[in-house]
């Protein structure tokens, strides 16, 4: 028997039309790429959206077609989204952080037809557009005064464009199933993999997001997404904002510690999101020039682990609650975000950080299991680790053009790559990647515990374990580290002050120092690099 409720498709467009409707004054403002803080309003988002949707249209663009984005997070970037969306296209937001030869290779992969960019990224797109063939169009996200000079055939700025149209036009009609946007891997094994996001994925995602015990965000929040939008959708902040009518504020380019918190507290931010590295610049800001933060009230880290004394610092000097979350690419990206459950009330002190070093519970619509190598399920006792699968209707079911489909098994399950215990509570917490784990004696060592003790030694400034070959055990851990300056620990001085703090047979087998980590574009720890550098490397005896 069929229901008998209307068909209403979760697209994307609906979301930016409710909040013109609904919220039509509530301002977005960015930090400009050519300097000065400007401001639009939800309406006006959708206003120059629909020209947009409707240039595109008129240009011969069709529905499905991938349209690039390279830029920063600002309104017009916000506008591009919505309206390549509402042509029925499929945004597709680049990674300027990564090398031109990787941006060309993912361009050519999703065969893009035009990209929106920012005067920054203009000589890095001069680059790019001879080697990519199915690019048609570039736009240029200024006005006329600010337009560069340029030989490449189809350049206009943004603010000219969009004078060509009236904005009277009416969304693509797309299904919810539809394709609307794209996002890379980052690719650090093996070549990237291409993510496609449907109009229903991102709105359920959405609505998940701001759920009371997920990000718990409103229309009184003030959002500043520091989070790029080319990193995972921005954690979906590009249209769980407009959904629920928060201002939005924009950061561009700017995301050191100073221009941060000059929009944090002129614009009197609430709630805002980046991995640990952004907020250590702004700690650190913060402390050197003794600001408090007044209006800000939650901050979402996520992206790597985030180090207990960020959470501690936020929650005791400034007063601002940390949710850790955790996410990938495929996900949309949210996974899991540690907050609080009925059984956790009035905790403080080590107890609460205790539990946000965690990574956090999954909210509806998402399901998560741990098992073993074999795909048996592991139990939930917060200690027994082992492959972390995921499946919901935000997360993916194969890769772009079919590419790694080994992570994907017949029950609908996606291998993480991450390894993870959950604690009865339902609280997940990643203790390696799978190609990081060490394998000693048919027994798993979690190369990231032995990385966060390790770093707790005063006279280290940073630590990475990886696994290599041993006749006996197969595997064994060895510890590579950097001296902070001034400092010379000694490799007994370092075993003796983890000695005791975890179990035996996790010990390194031995130590080694070295000037400097390998990272990667992202700030995590090229752990295939290093293991490169100690390729023949042999235990001590
Ligand atoms: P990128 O490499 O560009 O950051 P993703 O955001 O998709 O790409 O990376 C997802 C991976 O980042 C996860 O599989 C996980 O290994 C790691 N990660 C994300 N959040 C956390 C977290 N809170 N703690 C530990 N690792 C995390």
């Amino acid at each position: 028997m069929h229901g008998l409720m209307q068909e209403w498709p979760l697209v994307c467009h609906k979301i930016i039309d409710h909040a013109a409707r609904q919220h039509p004054n509530r301002e977005v403002v960015s930090r400009s790429v050519e300097g000065p803080i400007v401001r639009t309003t939800y309406a006006g988002v959708r206003d120059n959206a629909r020209k947009i949707a409707q240039l595109l249209a008129r240009e011969g663009f069709q529905p499905g077609d991938r349209i690039a984005t390279l830029a920063w997070n600002t309104g017009r970037h916000l506008e591009a989204w919505f309206g390549i969306m509402g042509m029925g296209g499929v945004y597709h937001t680049l990674n300027p952080r990564l090398f031109p030869e990787q941006i060309a290779w993912i361009m050519n992969h999703a065969s893009d037809r035009a990209i929106f960019t920012d005067l920054t990224f203009m000589p890095l797109v001069e680059k790019l557009v001879p080697s990519v063939e199915s690019l048609r169009k570039v736009i240029v996200m200024t006005d006329a005064a600010h337009m560069p000079e340029t030989a490449l055939p189809n350049v206009v700025s943004y603010e000219e464009w969009l004078d060509e149209a009236d904005g009277d036009f009416e969304w693509a009609d797309v299904g919810e199933d539809a394709a609307c946007g794209m996002c890379y891997t980052s690719g650090t094994t093996g070549d990237p993999k291409g993510v496609l996001y449907s109009h229903r994925s991102n709105v359920l995602h959405a609505m998940m997001a701001a759920m009371p015990d997920a990000m718990g965000v409103g229309s009184k929040d003030v959002i500043l997404p520091v989070v790029p939008m080319f990193h995972a959708n921005a954690w979906g902040l590009g249209q769980t904002c407009p959904m629920i009518g928060a201002k939005m504020v924009m950061p561009g380019g700017k995301m050191d510690g100073e221009s941060i918190y000059e929009l944090l507290d002129t614009e009197k931010v609430t709630f805002t999101a980046a991995v640990p590295t952004v907020w250590l610049m702004l700690l650190q800001y913060l402390e050197q020039n003794d600001k408090k933060l007044p209006y800000l009230k939650k901050v979402v880290i996520g992206g790597a682990a985030c180090p207990r004394a960020i959470t501690e610092k936020f929650e005791k000097n400034y007063g601002v609650e940390v949710i850790h979350a955790w996410g990938m690419t495929e996900m949309s990206p949210l996974g899991s975000l540690c907050t609080m459950k009925p059984q956790h009330a009035g905790k403080t002190g080590d107890a609460l950080l205790d539990i946000k070093q965690k990574q956090g519970t999954a909210p509806f619509g998402v399901e998560m299991i741990v098992t073993d190598d074999d795909g048996k399920e592991l139990p939930w006792d917060g200690k027994t680790f082992g492959r972390l699968k995921v499946r919901g209707p935000a997360v993916a079911s194969s890769y772009y053009g079919g590419d790694g489909a080994e992570q994907f098994d017949e029950d609908g399950w996606f291998d993480t790559g991450d390894v993870a215990h959950i604690d009865p509570d339902g609280y997940m917490q990643i203790t390696d990647r799978s190609k990081d784990v060490i394998k000693s004696g048919g027994e798993w060592i979690s190369s990231i515990e032995l990385e966060n003790l390790a770093v707790g030694h005063r006279d280290l400034a940073e630590a990475a374990v990886i696994g290599l070959p041993h006749e006996k055990w197969g595997e064994r851990p060895l510890l590579v580290v950097v001296a902070r300056e001034g400092c010379a620990p000694s490799r007994d001085d370092i075993l003796a002050f983890m000695d005791g703090k975890i179990a035996k047979w996790w010990m390194p087998d031995d130590v080694a120092f070295v000037d400097e980590i390998p990272h990667t574009a992202t700030g995590k720890i090229k752990k295939t690099a290093l293991r490169e550098q100690f390729a023949h490397y042999r235990f001590p005896g």
